[in-house]
């Protein structure tokens, strides 16, 4: 995570790229602060184990289409 011209950027190495108020955008603590000024970064700081962070889910599943077909001829 850096920010530049008051923009924050979150790199893929960064505990947010998994986290259910990242993908929410506005939910973020950190977020929130650093994109109001109320705090300041200077350099690069990876996020590894944030007290806010919440795994987003995944609700899509792969599904198995020879299985699907199987089912739908009660093979
Ligand atoms: S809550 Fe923590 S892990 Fe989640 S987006 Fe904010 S800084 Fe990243």
């Amino acid at each position: 995570m850096y920010c530049e011209d008051g923009k924050v950027f979150v790199e893929k190495e960064d505990q947010c790229m998994s986290c259910k108020n990242f993908k929410k955008g506005v939910e973020c603590p950190l977020l929130q602060a650093l994109g109001l000024g109320m705090v300041s970064l200077d350099g690069v700081m990876y996020v590894t184990n944030c007290g806010f962070y919440l795994e987003n889910k995944r609700h899509l599943k792969l599904v198995d289409h020879d299985e699907e077909i199987k089912d739908e001829k009660n093979i």
